[in-house]
């Protein structure tokens, strides 16, 4: 069995930002040589996200303002804040677009649906974080 690992590193601009990833993953493939087997995305940070969804930019807004209304940003709203992080909102949003995403590969690509693609979800951005990418297989 091979196995690859690889650490991507996003650093976005905005505090709160959708990266799609997938083209950096596709490569991490192609680095493997793994033809058939499995491959997990997943953010190292508690509050950012991997997903997959669709790459269309009103859908990305629309994900935004959901986690906004359902987990506003306000430092004097959440406990966690408590502790001097001003983030509380932040890792509420991270639960809500998830940890990881782990997908088959399948002839040396990614399996996927007509419009999956993988995204970085980042809600407490303008800092370096990682993105950890694990394939194993054949
Ligand atoms: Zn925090």
């Amino acid at each position: 069995m091979k196995t690859h690992t690889e650490y991507l590193t996003f650093n976005t601009k905005k505090r709160y930002d959708i990266v799609n990833i997938t083209q950096q993953v596709i490569l991490a493939i192609k680095k493997s040589k793994v033809k058939d087997g499995m491959c997990l995305v997943n953010s190292m940070h508690i509050t950012s996200s991997v997903f997959i969804n669709d790459n269309e930019s009103g859908l990305h807004q629309d994900f935004l303002e959901w986690v906004e209304e359902l987990a506003p940003y306000n430092v004097k709203k959440y406990r966690h804040n408590l502790t001097g992080e001003d983030n509380g909102d932040a890792h509420l949003k991270r639960t809500l677009m998830g940890r990881e995403v782990v997908v088959a590969i399948t002839d040396g690509e990614l399996d996927f649906g007509p419009w999956e693609q993988i995204f970085y979800g980042e809600f407490d951005g303008q800092r370096a974080k990682r993105v950890l990418v694990k394939i194993i297989g054949e």
